[in-house]
């Protein structure tokens, strides 16, 4: 489609909606809660919507800000954090090496055994979930509670894992919250996200953290690069695949990571010279612009929030959010709708009931009555009695909510691809091939979600899409972990020598 076309839509989608959201309100008037219901779908809807030019202005928002943040520090919403990685993965890595992996839903300790050019020829782990109170209680008990996973996972490692002697084990510690990196291996909190808040580690540098922890339980092992999962996955997409520029996670969290040279990083203060690349954290899910369609339910989540102001574009786009966001809009269905029924199902009006998995589950919903819909409904709300018109409307809502989250995360993939000029394609230059690596459980099991962001792509990118391409990149935080460890290895020299 051609610009004018392209503008032609848009400009006629918008007063379809517009239209649309009249029409409900003029019914809401006249007629009964139906018509309530309605109207307040056609709002969100309405707010949602992400056309093609508001993608434009949140990639473009997206790149100014990356500029912003590599300037100087504080100078963006976006922190730019520098990793200090000057070698990633070649694909020819060779050796036991070890991963911690804390950020996420669980935690998970790893030996990965890799075979030079024959790749990761064996890997092992141990997953744990972390109780509850760990997550908000004090610095101390968490990395305990670490240091003695990795202490058990240790000892019932068999002979074949003992390593030359003067020779430690070597960790990748993937710790996946904004840290400023001081060096490879070190760097302090900045602050917790995601549902953790332990106030007396932020500030603390987390390495020492973990290797006071390791001394307790006497674990002898050196933590050779400290790194989040977004790092991980680029580190972990590279090592398969050389075209890999960029990283991108789509989890319980969002963040973005990619390949920056260091002469474009005005505020490197690492200890080579400005020459070379390094891996640059974008912790883009603390992006903000005015160009985000936000609502009145992202606003009053954000505001209920354990980080009220921060972290705008990860509450609207990752899986922690967007099934709280879907039960919100739920609620206000059912307190001035009556949606379902003369009472609020007293489970609604508990935050984070409905998780992303189930918001997913009801989208993929293809039976004719539903029937998938119907039972979340009865288990988890307790709603046993569902009409098939109020499915289809809660069908609806998770596809607007997802939809808006998977459109705005492939403005943001356009946005460091602008920063990297790689879109658009320059007059008479031959296009290179970039490939962003993807992970996370949002991206790899919500089908729609995946369809929507890659299908925003191609409509962003035009004829550019055809050399840039989203690929699935398992694991990063653990193999991805693993195998900067190994590419940083103190004992490479010695082996190479
Ligand atoms: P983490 O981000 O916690 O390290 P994952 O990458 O596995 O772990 O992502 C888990 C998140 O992915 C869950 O919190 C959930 O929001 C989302 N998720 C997992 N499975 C699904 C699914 N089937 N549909 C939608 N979202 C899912
Ligand atoms: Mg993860």
């Amino acid at each position: 489609m051609g610009k004018v076309a392209v503008a032609a839509s848009v400009v006629c989608t918008a007063a379809v909606c517009a239209a649309a959201v009249l029409v409900a309100r003029q019914q809401m008037k006249g007629s009964g809660k139906w018509a309530k219901a309605e109207a307040i779908l056609r709002e969100l809807e309405d707010e949602c919507w992400a056309s093609t030019s508001k993608l434009r202005q949140v990639a473009d928002a997206m790149a100014e800000e990356m500029h912003a943040g590599l300037a100087s520090d504080g100078g963006s919403k976006l922190k730019m954090l520098i990793s200090y990685i000057d070698k990633l993965p070649k694909g020819d890595e060779n050796g036991v090496f070890y991963a911690l992996d804390l950020g996420g839903t669980n935690f998970r300790v790893m030996r990965v055994q890799l075979g030079g050019k024959e790749g990761v020829i064996n890997k092992e782990s141990d997953q744990v979930s972390i109780p509850p109170h760990l997550m908000v209680g004090s610095s101390h008990e968490l990395f305990d509670f670490i240091a003695a996973a990795l202490a058990k996972f240790i000892a019932k490692e068999g002979e074949d894992f003992n390593l030359p002697h003067g020779r430690k084990r070597e960790l990748g510690f993937t710790f996946s919250f904004p840290v400023r990196q001081l060096s490879l291996a070190s760097g302090t909190l900045i602050k917790w996200t995601k549902g953790f808040f332990i106030e007396d580690a932020v500030g603390q540098d987390i390495v020492e953290e973990l290797k006071k922890a390791m001394e307790r339980v006497g674990l002898d092992m050196s933590v050779t690069a400290l790194i989040n999962d977004t790092v991980g996955t680029l580190a972990r997409g590279k090592y398969n695949n050389p075209n890999v520029i960029a990283a991108v996670i789509l989890g319980t969290g969002t963040n973005a990571a990619y390949v920056e040279k260091i002469h474009a990083i005005p505020k490197w203060q690492g200890p080579t010279p400005k020459s070379g690349e390094t891996v640059i954290n974008m912790e883009w899910g603390s992006f903000r612009s005015s160009h985000l369609p936000l609502t009145e339910y992202d606003q009053s989540l954000d505001s209920e929030s354990l980080n009220p102001g921060e972290q705008i574009f990860e509450k609207i786009i990752s899986g922690m959010y967007l099934g709280e966001i879907v039960r919100r809009v739920l609620y206000r269905m059912a307190k001035e709708a009556s949606f379902f029924g003369d009472t609020i199902p007293p489970n609604l009006k508990i935050p984070f009931i409905l998780r992303t998995p189930v918001v997913s589950a009801m989208h993929h919903d293809i039976s004719p009555d539903l029937k998938v819909v119907g039972s979340k409904l009865n288990d988890i709300l307790e709603v046993p009695d569902s009409s098939l018109e109020m499915r289809k409307t809660i069908v609806e809502i998770c596809d607007i909510v997802a939809s808006r989250g998977a459109r705005l995360a492939a403005a943001g993939i356009v946005g460091i691809l602008k920063k990297l000029g790689r879109d658009p394609v320059k007059e008479g230059e031959k296009q290179q091939r970039s490939v962003i690596a993807l992970d996370g459980g949002l991206f790899e099991h919500y089908t729609k979600f995946r369809n929507c962001l890659e299908s925003a792509l191609k409509e962003l990118l035009g004829e550019a899409a055809d050399n840039i391409v989203v690929e699935l990149s398992n694991d990063g935080s653990g193999i991805g972990a693993a195998l900067l460890a190994a590419s940083h290895s103190q004992y490479l020299q010695v082996q190479e020598s």
